[in-house]
Order: C-alpha cells, then sequence, then structure tokens
C-alpha cells in the first residue's frame, strides 16, 4: 500500500524527498494549516518502500498506508 504525507503534519523539511528512491515525493503550491510548506506522494508510483518514513522528523507526518483524504495535492 502506498505511503501518505498528511499535509497539515508536514513541515515541509524535504528529507524524504531526497530519501525516495523513485522520485514519486512531489511538492505542494501553497502553505498548510501550519504554515509551512508540504509535500505530497503520488500513490500511483510509490513502492512502498517505508524510507520516507525513516527519514521524517516530523512525528505523524508520513503514514504508512493510503489516506487520500489527509493529503493535499496541488489544484
Ligand atoms: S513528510 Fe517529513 S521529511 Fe517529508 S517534507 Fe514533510 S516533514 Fe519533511
Ligand atoms: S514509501 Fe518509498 S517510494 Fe513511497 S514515497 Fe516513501 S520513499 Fe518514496
Amino acid at each position: 500500500m502506498p505511503h501518505t504525507i498528511s499535509s497539515d503534519v508536514c513541515e515541509g523539511v524535504s528529507d524524504c524527498v531526497d530519501a525516495c528512491p523513485v522520485g514519486c515525493i512531489k511538492p505542494g503550491n501553497s502553505k498548510n494549516a501550519k504554515g509551512t510548506n508540504y509535500y505530497w506522494i503520488d500513490f500511483s508510483t510509490c513502492i512502498d518502500c517505508g524510507i520516507c518514513l525513516q527519514v521524517c522528523p516530523v512525528q505523524g507526518a508520513v503514514l504508512p498506508e493510503e489516506r487520500q483524504e489527509l493529503q493535499k495535492k496541488p489544484q
């Protein structure tokens, strides 16, 4: 199952972006509820390796399951 970035928990640190082996973590185009940048995961190309979850310093920002309702995407 793909991983999810909870948009309003993410702080835009972007450690996950460089760590993702398939490049499926993309920048949002607005601020989140914390007023920071956020990233989102393309579910169709995520290979569920879990590296983003391991490297993210923000507790609860990455979830090891597909949770579309928590993840904003640029409109
Ligand atoms: S999910 Fe974590 S590592 Fe990735 S951008 Fe958000 S805060 Fe940073
Ligand atoms: S689980 Fe792996 S492939 Fe999916 S977004 Fe995270 S680092 Fe990328």
